[in-house]
This record gives C-alpha cells, structure tokens and sequence, in this order.
C-alpha cells in the first residue's frame, strides 16, 4: 500500500508519524505534500525514509490511497486542482463536518471513500478515531480499521453518527481536560503544588478510564466501589450532582454536536 498524504499540518504530520511507527505501511510507501517546508522537513528529520513535496499532484502519483488533511474550506479546490483516479484510489479524508455527498459531487459517486475523525491524543498513539465508510468492501474497512488502531482505538460508524461521536472523541478530550484544570485548581486551594495536583489528577483520570476499557465495566460500578455509606465520596457526588455535572456534560455534548 502506497499512501500519499496531503497537508502536513496537525492531523496530517500525526497520522504520518503514526503509520510510520505502526507496521501496515513502511515509511518508502509514504509521501506527504504540503505548501511550505517547515513541516515537511520535521516529518523528514522524525525519518528520512518518508517522502515529501511541495506538489499536490506528484504525491498522488502511484498513491493507492490519498488522505487529505487539510482545512475543510480547502478541500474542494485540493480535490479539483489533482487528478484523483476514483477506479485505482481511495480518498481518505480528515476534514470535519464534510459529508460523503460533497465528495462525489467532485470525484463522483463511484469513488470508495473513508471519512476519518481522530482527536488530538493521536500524536501519542492514543487517539479514538472514528471512521465512516463509502462504497468501500469489508477488506478495505478492516485495512483502515487496522490502520488506525494502531494508533489508538478505531471504530467503524455510520456517517449519520458522525457528529455525536465527534462531539463525545474530538470535543469530549477538551471535556476531559476541563475537569483535570477544575481539580487542579481545587487541589491548589486545599495546599497541593499545582504540578503535584496535575500528576494525581491526570492519573486518576486515566485509571478511571483504564477501569472500563480494561473491564468493559460500566461507571455506575466503578463508582458504586469507592461511595462508603455516610463517607468522603458521595458527599462530593452529590455535591456534584447538586451543580448540575451530568446535565452539564449532557448539554455540552449535544451543544458540540
Ligand atoms: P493544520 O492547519 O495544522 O494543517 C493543515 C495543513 O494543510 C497545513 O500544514 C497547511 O500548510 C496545509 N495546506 C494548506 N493548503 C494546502 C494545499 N493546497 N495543499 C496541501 N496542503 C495544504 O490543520 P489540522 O488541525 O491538521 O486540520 C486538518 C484537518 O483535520 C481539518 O480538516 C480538520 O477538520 C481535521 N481534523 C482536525 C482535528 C484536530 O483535532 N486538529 C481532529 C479531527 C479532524
């Protein structure tokens, strides 16, 4: 599999390094096209092995599978200025809130693509990356899902999920981050050095996390573990609770969406 990567920003210099550190696609396979060089030098100094250019269309050439990640307001002029072969390529994109349907109106409705949402937690392997599929066979999902699971956790959905999950994944690690700064903060109040506080609570919450992954638990069960009767923990739930957290969560999601 060749893969030619368009936009080396972010998301793009990420899955880059990430295909490369995983073991479907050799780093000679790879070559990543981007206006300017800055980007494409750091990816080159991560491994020389990956090719880069400045020229959209000299990347696409031979590709077996084009990803575009660039802005979503460039993808409609990326797409026309190559010549995407929808018979031999498969778009993969990673531009958000683009439908399948602004796709086909520009390399038809024969084309086999994927929209793929990572969060930003991909630059260290651990993203949740949701994919969506178009016209593509079971073989070429499992190839993306294998693709990018190793570089976190991927699910396949439909594309009529694809903003709620957005909301949950790309949103919902801002989410995750507000409650660790809030925590922080109350433990700097109650005389804990900030850097301290950001260790426990940041551990904290990925135990929490490691909790349901690993025992595919739910969290009412996790939570029932540590709420003595009369004790420390339900106090602050229902503190909580009285603030209105699951609703603000709720209503956050569904503003994101
Ligand atoms: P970015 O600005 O960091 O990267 C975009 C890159 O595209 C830049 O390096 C830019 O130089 C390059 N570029 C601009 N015009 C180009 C052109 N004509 N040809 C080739 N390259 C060009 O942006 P990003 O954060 O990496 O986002 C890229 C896409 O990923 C967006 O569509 C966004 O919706 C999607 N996305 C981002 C996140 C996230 O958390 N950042 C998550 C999921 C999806």
């Amino acid at each position: 599999m060749k893969i030619a990567i368009i936009g080396a920003g972010n998301m793009g210099g990420a899955i880059a390094r990430g295909i490369v550190q995983g073991s479907k696609v050799k780093a000679v396979d790879i070559t990543v096209a981007n206006p300017s060089n800055g980007k494409l030098d750091a990816l080159k100094a991560f491994n020389p092995e990956i090719n880069v250019t400045n020229n959209n269309q000299e990347a696409i050439e031979n590709a077996d599978i084009v990803l575009l990640a660039v802005k979503p307001w460039l993808v409609k002029s990326v797409l026309e200025n190559i010549s995407f072969d929808a018979k031999k390529q498969i778009l993969v994109t990673v531009a958000a809130g683009v439908a399948f349907t602004e796709y086909c109106k520009i390399i038809g409705e024969s084309a086999t693509i994927f929209r793929v949402i990572p969060n930003t937690a991909i630059s260290l392997l651990e993203s949740t990356t949701l994919i969506a599929s178009y016209n593509a066979s079971k073989e070429q999902e499992q190839f993306m899902l294998d693709l990018f699971d190793e570089m976190g956790l991927a699910m396949i959905i439909n594309e009529s999920q694809m903003s709620a999950a957005t909301a949950l994944t790309s949103c919902g690690i801002a989410y995750v981050l507000k409650y660790i700064h809030a925590a922080v903060e109350a433990g700097v109040e109650m005389g804990i050095y900030p850097k301290d506080a950001q260790k426990m609570v940041a551990q904290s919450v990925k135990g929490a996390a490691e909790l349901l992954l690993q025992n595919d638990t739910h969290p009412a069960i996790e939570i029932d573990k540590v709420t003595t009767p009369g004790g420390l923990t339900i106090k602050g739930l229902n503190e909580l609770e009285h603030a209105g957290f699951s609703s603000a969560i709720i209503r956050a999601m569904k503003a994101s969406r």
